[in-house]
């Protein structure tokens, strides 16, 4: 019997790959599931006296067959990824682009106008709303709509591309334009179709799977400073940290009620990682103190922040952002 295991080995490329790789082209992302029946027909297609059904199709299978297309792919810069969908922990795959200016490559059918209103979306999410105080990660409809137009003092950071932080407002204004904001909405609009951005039920969009695939070698050197040179120097700004569980970014999940630890989970690693463990006998992996998992990353930071400025008052934020 000719099993699909004697070409399990991720090193011989056929037609079975070949469709693998065009039904990844005409979808970008998949998840597990939606893989499933689509492996099947592939399979089956290949070797007809065999049928596979979608629930013959496992995990190990679809790991080797991604291995195998990307064998061959990697030259072009391109690479099937595969991610747990930190809302529903659903295995999400996705043919992502891994050249290291990969925000231009997504954005390949937007205009230089329309890809610096998404580099002021992601400044937004990973900046303006990702203080130590309030983690968010997230923009509300309202705020990304807003974000059409070029904020005033905030000009030359917009034009600015990840690394030409220094340049004049003078210059920025002469290359960066706002954009309307029926074309703000048409580019959230395709990014979600996309799924680039996801929107939640509370009106935030976030970065869904794909884009965190994508984009994190990109988030991880915009957004978080280089390691210090010296002792001397200020203890950089982390502001995009990984699971103590998976080791994948966390931009929705828990973190650590000591502000200066740096310890961040997604729920369920949390959940797994504190299995058995009972109120006071829980306690943080790094700095050891108790562990109640209520300090959130995500959109819920937001709601939990607005509650502590009217409780604590404005002092605590005063001091924070002072840092
Ligand atoms: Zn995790
Ligand atoms: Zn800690």
């Amino acid at each position: 019997m000719s099993g699909y295991h004697d070409r399990g080995d991720g090193g011989n490329y056929d037609h079975s790959h070949r469709a693998l790789l065009q039904a990844f082209m005409s979808r970008s992302v998949m998840t597990f599931d939606e893989m499933k029946p689509i492996v099947a027909e592939i399979l089956t297609a290949h070797e007809p006296d065999r049928t596979r059904l979608a629930n013959d199709i496992t995990q190990p299978i679809v790991t080797s067959m991604v291995q195998a297309v990307n064998a061959k792919i990697g030259a072009l810069d391109f690479e099937i990824r595969s991610a747990i969908n930190q809302n529903d922990r659903t295995l999400t795959y996705a043919l992502v682009n891994t050249t290291s200016d990969a925000l231009t490559q997504i954005a390949t059918t937007f205009s230089p106008d329309e890809i610096a209103y998404i580099k002021r979306l992601l400044d937004c999410m990973f900046e303006t709303n990702n203080k130590n105080i309030r983690e968010v990660m997230a923009v509300k409809h309202m705020t990304a709509t807003q974000l059409a137009k070029i904020p005033r003092n905030r000009q030359s950071q917009a034009a600015a591309d990840s690394d030409g932080e220094g340049e004049s407002n003078a210059q920025a204004e002469s290359t960066v334009k706002g954009i309307t904001i029926n074309d703000a909405d048409k580019v959230l609009q395709h990014l979600e179709v996309e799924a680039f951005f996801q929107r939640s039920p509370q009106n935030y969009y976030s970065l869904a799977p794909r884009a965190l695939m994508e984009l994190r070698a990109w988030l991880k050197e915009t957004y978080n400073d280089p390691p210090a040179e010296d002792e001397d120097d200020h203890e950089p700004t982390i502001r995009i940290r990984d699971c103590e569980g998976c080791r994948e970014i966390v931009t929705m999940g828990l973190r650590c009620d000591n502000k200066e630890c740096g310890v961040r989970w997604h729920d369920f690693c949390a959940v797994q990682y504190f299995r058995g463990q009972q109120g006071s006998a829980k306690k943080c992996p790094k700095c050891k103190n108790n562990w109640d998992g209520s300090t959130f990353v995500g959109e819920r930071a937001d709601e939990t922040g607005s509650r502590r400025r009217t409780t604590n008052g404005r002092s605590q934020l005063m001091n924070e952002e002072d840092e």
